[in-house]
Formats: structure tokens, C-alpha cells, sequence
């Protein structure tokens, strides 16, 4: 499943640098998570970087639209590193 950021965003950017996969971008009014390329950090990361470096809380979310198992994440890291 792929994460994604609510409107509570500030637009701080600390999360953009942290994703190993690049997935995270400056949208129209708030940072955005491509969920074409998020894999919870699946492959890279034991904890979500950007959950971490967030310092709004619940302002990272699970992305219900886009669900998928740990085996789908580290293939989706996989195919891309
Ligand atoms: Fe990037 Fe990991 Fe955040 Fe997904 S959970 S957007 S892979 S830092
Ligand atoms: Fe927005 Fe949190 Fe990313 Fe800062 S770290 S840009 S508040 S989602």
C-alpha cells in the first residue's frame, strides 16, 4: 500500500530527500507521494522515512486506494533499484 499526505501538510519538504524511491513531490498547495513508486519503504527501510521526518502527525497516511502485500512492495522496489 502506498502512503499519502493530507491537506494538515505545511509543506516543510523534510520528507521529499528522505524516500528512497523519489516518490514524494511538491504538489499544487501541498508535497504529494506518487503511489506508482512508494513501497512503505519496503526494500530500503525498516520504518516509513518520511512518517518519521514528518513532524505533523497523522499527516502521512495509509493510501486505501492502493493497497498492496509486502511481497508486491519488495518486488515494486526491486523492479526499480
Ligand atoms: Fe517514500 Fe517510504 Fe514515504 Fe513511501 S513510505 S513515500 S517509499 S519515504
Ligand atoms: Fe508535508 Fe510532512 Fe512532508 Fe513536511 S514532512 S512536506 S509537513 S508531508
Amino acid at each position: 500500500m502506498a502512503m499519502k499526505i493530507v491537506e494538515e501538510c505545511i509543506n516543510c519538504g523534510a520528507c521529499e530527500s528522505e524516500c528512497p524511491n523519489d516518490a514524494i513531490g511538491q504538489g499544487d498547495s501541498i508535497y504529494t507521494i506518487n503511489p506508482e513508486l512508494c513501497t512503505e519503504c519496503v526494500g530500503a527501510y525498516d520504518t516509513m522515512q518520511c512518517v518519521d521526518v514528518c513532524p505533523i502527525d497523522g499527516c502521512i497516511v495509509p493510501d486505501l486506494e492502493h493497497q498492496e502485500s509486502k511481497e508486491e512492495l519488495a518486488a515494486k522496489y526491486a523492479r526499480r533499484h
